[in-house]
């Protein structure tokens, strides 16, 4: 029997929209260095400066303060990077950001976030001030979204209250680029990073946008490109294919926004058919193609793999580079203890997703999470 293939993992990573393969392809035959004077060169860098203007709309930024390197990875370990005196990490940020936080050791200071995964914003302040202590340059890191959960952070609130104490922010705007409308301006913040991968376009490429006056400190030097801040030449193609994506986003947030209604009635029908399970994050804003749903008992490894034999593609919690499925720290910092942390499983829609997909999801769910279904339950 033929099962199909649904997937439900664009927080992952998604498929490549409509016409990003072809740009992505025309770019390739752009062989010119866009460091050379030369028409092939003029050529080449036609291409980047277009994906710039394409990506700074995305963001509301500048095209001029754009810089690409190799992934949003590579770009918030330069901003983290970036000699502060001291590191303030959200417990819930993506470990792009908390590894290289860790490098300061004591001088990595974490904020707490509610059992609805929000920023506990009443002690921040204090935290900022212990921060001080190590030194004036003070980096507070914030996610626009989380990954895992879709829970979305008060990022403008947080940009008040830290450029108060003077301290920067850097927001991790990788999960909401592309399914939220963002504007870097409105939210004040300092450093904005997304990546190609999680909007339609190809993998291995990702942005950052620094406020005009703020600083980096390259990762990688050599040749002077990206106005120095990041050596090597440029991924012609895959920028060229980044900025197609970026403006068929724009377009898709003007003409058929996302409906967190469908997201709503989706969970409804989940807990309907499966009332022992809780909705994480569920009082908390969220993005609204995100639910991070767990079943106590039910390992998340052993749900992934059943529904994948399914025909259904799901995370546990983050998607692990090894392929191995650990607890979540996202659900931990968010104290709703280990349980619940080894058994949720992320479903992430996107735009190639229909009602019918979601529907034999609910089908497909309730019978997984059956008692009687053999499944082995975790500790
Ligand atoms: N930040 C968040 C919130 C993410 O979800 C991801 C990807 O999983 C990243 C950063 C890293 O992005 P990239 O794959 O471009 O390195």
């Amino acid at each position: 029997m033929d099962i199909g293939r649904t997937y439900l993992d664009y927080n992952a990573t998604t498929p490549l929209r409509p016409g990003v393969r072809d740009v992505l392809i025309d770019a390739l035959d752009q062989f010119g260095n866009p460091s050379s004077v030369h028409a092939e060169g003029r050529t080449a860098r036609s291409y980047v400066s277009t994906a710039k203007t394409q990506v700074a709309k995305l963001v509301g930024g500048s095209a001029n303060d754009i810089v690409f390197c190799s992934s949003a990875t590579e770009a918030l370990n330069m901003v983290v990077q970036s000699n502060w005196d001291s590191v303030i990490t959200l417990r819930t940020e993506h470990a792009a950001v908390l590894a290289p936080a860790k490098t300061y050791d004591t001088a990595n200071l974490s904020i707490e976030v509610t059992d609805d995964g929000i920023i506990d914003l009443e002690t921040l302040p204090s935290v900022i001030d212990t921060a001080r202590t190590f030194g004036p340059r003070v980096l507070v890191c914030v996610q626009a979204a989380n990954n895992e959960t879709g829970v979305l952070q008060p990022v403008a609130d947080v940009v008040e209250i830290c450029h108060a104490a003077g301290a920067s922010v850097l927001t991790d705007a990788v999960q909401v680029a592309g399914k939220l409308p963002i504007d870097v301006t409105t939210l004040g913040v300092d450093y904005a990073v997304i990546s190609a991968h999680k909007l339609g376009g190809p993998k291995g490429v990702g942005a950052l946008w620094v406020r005009p006056g703020q600083s980096a400190t390259p990762l990688i030097t050599g040749g002077g490109q990206e106005k120095g801040l990041r050596g090597g030449t440029e991924n012609v193609a895959s920028i060229a294919a980044f900025g197609f994506a970026a403006e068929c986003a724009v377009k898709s947030l003007e003409t058929e926004p996302a409906d967190s209604q469908i997201t709503k009635e989706f969970e409804r029908r989940l807990v309907e058919v499966s009332p022992d399970c809780v909705v994480i994050g569920r009082n908390a804003p969220r993005l609204p193609n995100t639910t991070s749903i767990a079943m106590p008992g039910r390992g998340a490894e052993t749900l992934v793999i059943a529904l994948d034999l399914a025909g259904f593609a799901v995370s546990a919690g983050a998607a692990c580079s090894s392929g191995k499925v650990s607890r979540s720290h996202v659900i931990e910092a968010m104290g709703l203890g280990e349980e619940l942390s080894a058994s949720a499983i992320r479903i992430s829609r996107g735009w190639e997703t229909t009602q019918d997909d979601l529907d034999r999801f609910v089908e497909i769910w309730a019978r997984t999470v059956k008692p009687s279904n053999g499944l082995r339950h975790v500790a």
